[in-house]
């Protein structure tokens, strides 16, 4: 979840709900997951948009219950 102005000011995990930190004197946000998804035909989410930020450690979360791991490289 992204709160706007001109520019994005705070970053939630919508997970566990934290705020993606901005690095320490920086404009940076801390690297996060951020998820923009256009559900197109044949799903039944047609036309629909979907965002959303996870943070790293929910990240590392759920990819541990992932039964094929993901590829690193
Ligand atoms: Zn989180």
């Amino acid at each position: 979840m992204k709160e706007y102005s001109r520019k994005i000011e705070k970053i939630y995990c919508n997970l566990c709900g934290e705020e993606i930190k901005k690095a320490d004197g920086s404009d940076i946000f801390e690297d996060h997951l951020s998820v923009d998804k256009n559900w197109g035909y044949f799903s039944k989410k047609d036309g629909e948009n979907h965002s959303f930020d996870i943070c790293e450690r929910c990240y590392d979360r759920i990819i541990d219950g992932f039964k094929i791991p993901i590829e690193k490289k």
